[in-house]
């Protein structure tokens, strides 16, 4: 269980991020001098204090990346290139102190940490190989009458808003490829993690990022920091990671000044093993898929659906492998699931899971509150969870896995497409039409087939239904920082 303690190492590593607002290439207080604290979730102990910025603060960012919004989309896409690599360097370069950062203010274990912090870097290394390759078009009109020449350009300033699950990838996926398309950016991560925002940020600018190119407003207030932006003419275009309920507002804000939005919202992943499935892969898969980042990802498998041939040995399995789970403090050598990120998202999932229970769920293992410090809770697999349950209709974001049964194909596809969203799903299965079937009919932007992640920064990731519009990653992900123009050229001239 987690302890009080604070390395001296951890001290250090928090006092050498900036804990500023940075605005036209300063770090500085906020304009009305009120700072914010950010707490370790292992402890619910404050870790740090940064700037806690309000609507002024946003405007001055606002300003700062409209002025440079020319010079930047005018900078060779070379030497944008280059400022992301060696960010992308950076990051991998201190890889260990940033991680160490990610898990002190989001606590996931410090090896997830790592590799988040190198996932985040590839986003920048990927972009920057992008930046020197946006196309454009030629071709002869229809008519013949003239040509058509096609081009593409930076949208605009950016407001670029992330969640606090992932710290760093979700800055790194949008300000990776707005950068690399020539934009500037307001950036607002989450309020209980700005710590690795505000780290990334500082190595950009000590790579020779331009003043104000990447501004950040760190702020406990973001509806009111935020929105009067989202009127003001120069913003062009919102990228939003986050619930489904916020970006649904933030989808009709953005209506009054029709931005560009992207929108990477909430899921509710099936995780499918069939009768005919490699068990042992399923098994590993699953133990991914849900325990990853201690199932606090969009991507996370919500729902769990085994056939009816398998779904003992399967639960058996599942739960023997998920004993073996460590949950502690995430600096904690050999720790494995580290805390929920708050006290609210934990009564949350312990909500959900007394709700199955009460309608006649088993449980196989975890459940329940243990005592202590921090927001932890427990890898929990209930089985028999009825399919009206909330556990099985809204997104858990915590380590409980409802396992159901099914019988045919056919109920299985409609069951995991009767829900809002469409994110992500997970097949397990050696049949390759069934392979395809299922590839061909789930209603999800992204399909893990006999794999339990299917995070690339070289695949297009995002979502379908209310899981969200646009693409992060792969070769469309510049795609939504580029307005597309044409010039018709009389055929005479
Ligand atoms: P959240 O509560 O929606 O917050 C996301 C961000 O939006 C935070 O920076 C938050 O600021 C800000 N925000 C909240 N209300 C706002 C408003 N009215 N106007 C402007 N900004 C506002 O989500 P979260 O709890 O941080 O993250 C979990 C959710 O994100 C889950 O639903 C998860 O599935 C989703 N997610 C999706 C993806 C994807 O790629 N599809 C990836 C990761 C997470 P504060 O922190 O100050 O509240």
């Amino acid at each position: 269980m987690p302890t009080l303690h604070r390395s001296g190492l951890e001290r250090d590593v928090v006092a050498r991020v900036p804990k500023a607002l940075l605005v036209g290439g300063q770090w500085q207080p906020a304009g009305s001098g009120r700072t914010m604290l950010v707490y370790d979730p292992a402890t619910g102990q404050p870790v740090a204090e940064v700037a806690d910025g309000d609507a002024r603060d946003a405007e001055a960012a606002l300003s700062a990346a409209y002025d440079v919004q020319g010079p930047w989309a005018a900078t060779p896409p070379r030497r944008r290139a280059d400022i992301l690599r060696d960010a992308y360097a950076g990051m991998v370069e201190n890889a260990e102190e940033l991680a160490l950062l990610m898990t002190v203010e989001m606590g996931k274990p410090l090896a997830e940490s790592h590799a988040e912090v190198i996932y985040a870097a590839e986003f920048l290394r990927w972009f920057s190989e992008e930046a020197v390759r946006i196309d454009g078009g030629y071709r002869v009109a229809g008519t013949g009458l003239s040509r058509v020449l096609v081009s593409r350009h930076a949208v605009g300033p950016c407001l670029a808003i992330t969640p606090c699950n992932f710290p760093a990838a979700m800055v790194a996926r949008k300000v990776g490829p707005a950068l690399a398309a020539g934009c500037t950016v307001v950036l607002k991560p989450a309020e209980q993690t700005p710590l690795s925002a505000l780290a990334m940020a500082e190595t950009l600018r000590r790579c020779g990022l331009p003043a104000g190119v990447l501004n950040v407003v760190t702020t406990s207030e973001a509806s009111p920091t935020t929105g009067p932006l989202f009127s003001d003419s120069r913003l062009r275009k919102v990228s939003f990671t986050g619930s489904t309920a916020v970006g649904k507002r933030l989808m009709a804000s953005a209506a009054e000044q029709v931005l560009r939005i992207s929108l990477e919202l909430g899921g509710n992943a099936p995780f499918i093993v069939f009768g005919d499935a490699d068990l042992d892969a399923a098994v590993a898969g699953a133990l991914v898929a849900k325990m990853r980042n201690g199932g606090e990802a969009c991507t996370a498998a919500n729902r769990i659906y085994a056939h009816a041939s398998i779904a003992d040995e399967f639960t058996d399995r599942l739960v023997s492998a998920l004993s073996t789970v460590n949950m502690g403090r995430g600096t904690e050598p050999g720790v494995t699931l580290g805390p929920m990120i708050d006290g609210r998202q934990r009564t949350k999932v312990a909500l959900l899971v007394e709700d199955g229970l009460t309608r006649g769920a088993l449980r196989r293992c975890g459940g329940y509150v243990p005592p202590g410090p921090g927001y932890f809770y427990p890898p929990t697999v209930l089985t028999g969870v009825p399919a009206d349950a909330g556990l099985a209709t809204t997104e858990i974001f915590g380590p409980v896995a409802p396992v159901m049964t099914f019988e045919t194909d056919e109920e299985v596809i409609l069951a995991a497409n009767r829900v809002d969203t469409g994110l992500a799903a997970y097949v397990y299965t050696r049949d390759l039409s069934r392979a395809f079937l299922l590839a061909e009919t789930l209603e999800v932007g992204m399909i893990g087939l006999n794999r339990g992640t299917v995070s690339d920064p070289s695949a297009p990731f995002g979502g379908v239904k209310q899981s969200g519009t646009g693409r992060e990653g792969g070769d469309v992900g510049i795609g939504e920082y580029l307005e597309t123009r044409y010039v018709s050229i009389d055929k005479t001239w």
